[in-house]
């Protein structure tokens, strides 16, 4: 029986910091977008350096013609000297002729294009008119400015709510980008409880339909989607608040959300859910003998801090000392801060110094954050585990459970063999 005394850590105090941050640019979601949406381009509007992020990150593409580019603001554009719009309009040209199995094209704002106040929306307007139906254009921001990186994925979607076609079904829509296998998973375990229609956003093409209205219930599978929740409420759906499903007690809660919404008998859940939530148990159980009672120290990174400190403290029995987060939207996050027990300090955007001094002070026996931090970090003698990974891995519902445990465990098992060899 749980302590009902217990507060939890949705009463806690939360740290607001703001100062230095060190976090990559939005354009980074353009990785795991464009593997998702099959029939989409990326078109960053930016500089060289944009470029060669977007190059770095998506690695070098052997087989297939990428769906991303860059459309380089040269110093005529920076300096006002050429017209921009005129000039993208002959890139945009070019790409839609030589490219026809573009049905959407996203153009992506970046730092350059935002400081020389380039109206990116203006011009997917201009272009949407020239070439719908076969194309759909939009736009958004991934500029570094503006946006954390998994931001770019909430402006993306955030930019194609109010193009979703109105619906008077009673339907789920499930929101994030998720990769292809957890999708399929996902959509086998609604489908036995009988949930239907299922939607999701983003859709892998742009023939799929997905609609949106006042009897649509939708859930969330990303933290960092804050703003697509405010669009998509905008357009009249209802939120199935829940703690997002890692691990088998987050999958069982978010399938339980919306089986309650949607009238399923208990029956029929635990039917359903029972042995998948058994094999993810076990699965959770073994990386635990690593995990339990150690300690976990959050930098603000991915959005999915809160999350996952809840999945690590309440089902690895992880102790956590900081759970810091760029944005938290209590919308979304507030599920998750119930079911952690108060301790740990909850802290909201950063302050990269004071960070550190308290991530040096406390010396957490793992520390997770971003690639910039973690060699200086490991330098210190701190275990650390790239936050980034975390977006990159297959890790929702119970399948992927022990898979996301033992992310948080290997650099822990690491740690300790090089500890042992070295007092050899
Ligand atoms: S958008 Fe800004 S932060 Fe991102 S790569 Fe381009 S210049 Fe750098």
């Amino acid at each position: 029986m749980s302590d009902i005394n217990v507060a939890s850590c949705a009463q806690a105090p939360v740290l607001k910091e703001r100062g230095q941050r060190e976090v990559f640019c939005g354009l980074t979601s353009i990785i795991w977008l464009h593997r998702k949406m099959q029939d989409a381009f990326f078109l960053v509007v930016g500089s060289r350096t944009c470029a060669h992020l977007l190059q770095s990150a998506a690695g070098v593409m052997i087989f297939a013609e990428p769906r991303f580019g860059t459309a380089i603001l040269e110093e005529t554009d920076l300096a006002g000297l050429a017209d921009a719009h005129q000039e993208l309009d002959r890139e945009v040209d070019r790409l839609l002729s030589r490219r026809p199995d573009i049905r959407q094209l996203f153009l992506v704002g970046s730092c350059p294009s935002e400081v020389i106040k380039l109206d990116l929306s203006t011009a997917a307007e201009r272009l949407t008119k020239k070439y719908a139906p076969a194309v759909r254009v939009l736009n958004f921001t991934g500029s570094g400015i503006e946006t954390t990186f998994t931001q770019g994925e909430d402006e993306c979607l955030t930019a194609m709510v109010p193009t979703l076609n109105e619906s008077p079904d009673r339907q789920l829509l499930v929101v994030g980008a998720l990769p292809d296998v957890v999708e399929d998973q996902m959509r086998s375990l609604l489908d036995a409880l009988g949930i239907g229609p299922v939607r999701v956003l983003p859709a892998s093409g742009a023939d799929q339909i997905v609609s949106v209205g006042p009897n649509t219930y939708f859930a969330m599978t990303q933290p960092f989607l804050g703003e697509t929740h405010s669009a998509l409420l905008r357009r009249g759906a209802e939120h199935i608040p829940a703690p997002f499903p890692f691990g088998a007690e987050g999958t069982t809660a978010w399938l339980k959300a919306i089986v309650d919404k949607f009238g399923v008998s208990a029956d029929l859940f635990e039917q359903v859910v029972a042995a998948p939530r058994a094999r993810a148990e076990k699965a959770i159980a073994q990386a635990s003998e690593t995990l339990c009672n150690k300690s976990v120290f959050f930098f603000p990174d991915s959005q999915l801090e809160i999350p996952l400190a809840r999945f690590l403290t309440v089902e690895c029995g992880m102790i956590a000392l900081e759970v810091g987060t760029p944005f938290l939207h209590r919308p979304l996050v507030g599920p998750d801060l119930e079911l952690m027990t108060e301790g740990p300090v909850i802290s909201e955007g950063q302050d990269v110094d004071r960070q550190l001094d308290r991530a040096l002070e406390r010396r957490a026996d793992l520390t997770v954050c971003g690639l910039g931090l973690a060699n200086p970090l490991e330098a210190e003698g701190l275990t650390t585990k790239w936050a980034i990974e975390l977006v990159f891995t297959p890790v929702h519902f119970y399948e992927q459970a022990g898979d996301l445990a033992g992310l948080f465990s290997r650099p822990l098992r690491r740690r300790a063999i090089l500890r042992q060899e070295a007092a050899e």
